[in-house]
């Protein structure tokens, strides 16, 4: 397992730092934290408002051994990106979606959260002090952590009585240009999410048990899980943080988002630059028949933006789908990156530009 703090003989750290960036080999970024200067810091007490919060040094925070998160899993966490263009201007996606979502999984795990506008300001103020750490144009992003975590103590279980709004960050590199198409497997044996249960939200406990059918997987050579609905077991629902689609024809398919399955701001996204290039978009039970059937499957998150199905194996049949320069992923992939990176002009008002311009 790859450590989780890069120690400061990292790799990846060179001893070149400058005014403008950080001492990053940027050619060399993956998906692991490196640990920048500074997190947001804010607290609140239970039914109350959250209170403006701080920018402070990057470090471990000290917590009570009673915390509601430590004992019952009362916490939530939100993903997201800043991109700096060519014009060197430092942008995010969409965060008022991250917001909402926030606010969505609070309001399930009886916990108080900061308003939208708090959380959009806290953000880009934990960008803008990380500056130096947004990596060059084309070479990655800021990969932005948000943590909303009972921190009040609680023995009965119960709602806790103080929460903490964090904010870190760590530069990421390209997922897409780093490896081929996925290879799916589909998982028999466990279920990500229940009717009823928390999988429409980013909340903590649903991704440690999520590790276990992961690390399988990958034992067996195959890069995620798709995961089934857990009352038939005969529709596909996700993988393990990331939507999927399927494609054939005019028409792009991907299972709905009523309860089990998490609302991904890039599965919204894609929908709608789908239809706008004439495709026929359905949100609906996808039954695994249909997936074996397709011409081609993508999978979307903001850590991978838009990557391309390889192969699907289930039980003992693997098939393969169109990937490369010819598939609709590559298509609606270039589009989104094109607008986050300002290639394209931001038509749908996504964007939001933060270089100096906080509150
Ligand atoms: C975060 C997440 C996604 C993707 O959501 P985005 O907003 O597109 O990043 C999809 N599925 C799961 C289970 C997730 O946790």
């Amino acid at each position: 397992m790859a450590p989780s703090v890069l120690p400061a003989s990292s790799p990846l750290l060179t001893s070149e730092a400058n005014e403008k960036y950080a001492n990053v080999k940027w050619e060399e970024l993956g998906f692991s934290l490196i640990p920048t200067d500074y997190m947001h810091v804010s607290k609140c007490k239970q039914g109350e408002s959250f209170s403006e919060g701080e920018i402070v040094p990057y470090g471990d925070i000290s917590i009570s051994p009673c915390a509601g998160i430590l004992n019952y899993g009362q916490g939530l966490f939100e993903g997201l990106k800043a991109y700096r263009t060519e014009n060197d201007q430092i942008r995010l996606f969409r965060p008022d979606q991250n917001a909402l979502r926030l606010q969505t999984g609070a309001d399930r795990l009886c916990m108080t959260s900061p308003s939208a506008d708090q959380f959009v300001q806290a953000v880009k103020k934990t960008v803008l002090a990380n500056k130096k750490w947004v990596p060059p144009p084309g070479k990655g992003a800021l990969y932005i952590r948000p943590l909303l975590i009972g921190t009040g103590a609680v023995l009965g279980i119960a709602s806790a009585p103080e929460y903490t709004f964090l904010i870190y960050v760590s530069p990421v590199g390209n997922y897409h240009t780093a490896s081929s198409g996925l290879n799916l497997v589909v998982d028999h044996m466990y279920r990500r999410a229940h009717t009823g249960g928390t999988g429409g939200v980013k909340s903590c406990t649903n991704y440690s048990p999520v590790v276990k059918s992961l690390r399988e997987a990958k034992s067996s050579g195959f890069s995620d899980i798709l995961f089934l609905d857990a009352a038939t077991g005969r529709n596909i629902e996700e993988v393990s943080t990331c939507n999927i689609f399927i494609a054939k024809g005019n028409i792009v398919s991907t299972p709905p988002t009523s309860g089990t399955i998490l609302p991904g701001i890039t599965r919204k996204s894609i929908c709608e630059l789908a239809r706008d290039i004439g495709y026929q978009v359905q949100e609906r039970d996808v039954s695994v028949e249909e997936l074996l059937e397709a011409e081609e499957v993508f999978c979307t998150g903001t850590a991978m933006v838009v990557k391309a199905v390889d192969t699907v194996t289930f039980h003992n049949k693997k098939i393969k789908y169109r990937t490369g320069e010819e598939a609709l992923s590559t298509k609606l992939h270039l589009m989104l990156t094109n607008i986050q990176m300002g290639v394209d002009e931001d038509k749908k008002g996504w964007m939001v530009e933060i270089n100096g311009c906080v509150e």
